[in-house]
């Protein structure tokens, strides 16, 4: 399934608007429309989500739809798109035209040629943000006459048809709605599992993992069969919606420490095969589904001048661990003079109980939370904490359902791809890319984590709070 997506990807949406350049968009409308449809409807057909689509209204239809159609910067499945690239994609395929023409008419003027093209210009001139580059171009021949490559033009104009998809959807949904933050916390880099390819096995995914995770992105159902009904925690059944949101927070979530651990075994995975670090524990091969070994706190005061509290001065509440038997969730070793780094993991749920509003307001405000919590307690059995913090000794690494991850996990990340590609002469410089490419191989390997972390919560969740009726193995066999 995850190839079958990829080549879709690859080849769909892509295809046709790279015929489309330079074709007017009043031309290409019609088929553009048609393709964005069959698009969607091939896709749920892959996922076997469509008996699950049919079961929505109306509105909650059209909104997975546009999250289909959406760019991932905006928060979409970026799998189909042709209408919003049609005006854009003939821009751009216009200039590249009129500026090989130039090298041999120098009085070559593209608004003579087509006179319509600079209606086109001027629409989206109107529809873009006001500090959009295209704005700098008054006509359609200034923008000839301009530095901007044909595919730039062509990437402004897109974004900004999916800047008005992407504000239309918060306008319909409201400012504090489920779907309004999950739209908000997809942006950008926290879709990156949607890179993941299934040749490297810390990026492979299950089909039942595609599928909810797919089917997280579009607000689809996340079972088999409707409606919303009560929790078995108690949980009112308008509190459980079929979409899934609750399992995330309810209280008899049982795959918590499950779910940590994905993202934890992700990021070893791909450390293991580094240069210059080593993954604390048992080294480990061919497997995803695994714990990493979790070094104690004991660990972090002989080998990283971790100051423990001491829990004789201090009555160690009860239940709770002594501070030298508490575990962090997995460390790694630098080869420059041993020097061990430790990481705590969270995962946290995009919208929790008192949060929604912030939530569809901000991006990544539930996993800042997240290593707040976390800071607090380790303060409580570390004094230095936030020294060792500061220098990268101790890590806290939360992220959230979407895919977000913390600004304290983005810092490891790139600490990583330092470690392990330091560069010469102690350039601060990525002369030839790989510490960037290896920030970017991490991530992909954490949003996969996410991924599955996610089908674990969600899977588990459908089972109890639905047991009647088919289910689906393959979604939920995959624990
Ligand atoms: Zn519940």
């Amino acid at each position: 399934m995850q190839a079958i997506l990829g080549t879709i990807r690859a080849t769909g949406a892509a295809s046709f608007t790279w015929a489309a350049r330079g074709v007017a968009p009043d031309i290409m409308e019609k088929a553009a429309r048609r393709v964005d449809e069959e698009l969607f409807r091939l896709v749920l057909g892959v996922l076997g989500l469509r008996e699950r689509h049919d079961r929505l209204g109306e509105q909650e239809r059209a909104y997975a739809e546009a999250r289909f159609n959406l760019s991932a910067r905006k928060g979409g499945l970026a799998l189909g798109g042709c209408v919003a690239a049609l005006r854009g994609g003939y821009l751009g395929g216009l200039v590249d035209l009129a500026r090989s023409l130039r090298a041999f008419y120098n009085t070559f003027l593209l608004s003579n040629l087509m006179p319509g093209a600079d209606a086109v210009l001027q629409e989206v001139r109107q529809d873009c943000d006001k500090d959009a580059k295209l704005m700098d171009y008054e006509d359609i021949d200034a923008l000839v006459e301009g530095r901007r490559t044909g595919k730039a033009i062509q990437h402004d104009a897109s974004c900004a048809y999916n800047d008005i998809v992407f504000k239309g959807l918060i306008e319909t949904w409201g400012p504090e709605s489920n779907r309004t933050a999950c739209l908000i916390g997809s942006q950008g880099k926290a879709s990156a599992a949607l890179r993941a390819g299934a040749r490297l096995i810390e990026t492979r995914l299950q089909d039942g993992e595609m599928r909810t995770n797919y089917a997280l992105m579009m607000c689809l159902p996340q079972t088999e069969h409707g409606p919303d009904r009560q929790c078995t925690c108690g949980a009112a059944a308008d509190a459980n919606p079929q979409e899934g949101w609750h399992a995330f927070v309810c209280i008899q979530d049982s795959q918590r420490q499950a779910a940590a651990t994905d993202s934890a075994a992700a990021l070893v995975a791909v450390l293991q095969g580094l240069p210059r670090v080593t993954p604390f524990g048992r080294p480990f091969v061919n497997r995803i589904n695994y714990r990493p070994d979790e070094p104690t706190f004991e660990h972090a005061a002989q080998h990283a001048g971790a100051a423990l509290i001491d829990e004789d001065a201090q009555p160690v509440a009860e239940g709770a661990a002594a501070p030298h038997k508490r575990r962090f969730d997995t460390a790694y070793r630098t080869n420059v003079g041993a020097v061990f780094k430790y990481v705590d993991f969270k995962k946290v749920a995009t919208i929790n109980n008192g949060n929604l509003k912030e939530a569809c307001r901000q991006q990544g405000v539930a996993v800042e939370a997240g290593d707040k919590g976390k800071f607090n307690s380790y303060r409580k059995s570390i004094s230095n904490l936030d020294e060792l913090h500061k220098r990268g000794v101790i890590n806290f690494a939360s992220s959230d359902y979407c895919g977000m991850i913390s600004e304290g996990y983005d810092k490891l990340l790139k600490m990583i791809a330092t470690d392990a590609y330091p560069g010469d002469f102690g350039s601060n410089v990525d002369v030839d890319g790989l510490r960037s490419m290896c920030v970017s191989r991490l991530r992909v390997a954490v949003g996969a984590g996410i991924w599955r972390a996610n089908h674990k919560t969600l899977g588990a969740w459908a089972k109890r709070a639905y047991p009647v009726g088919p289910v689906n193995d393959n979604n939920n066999n995959n624990n």
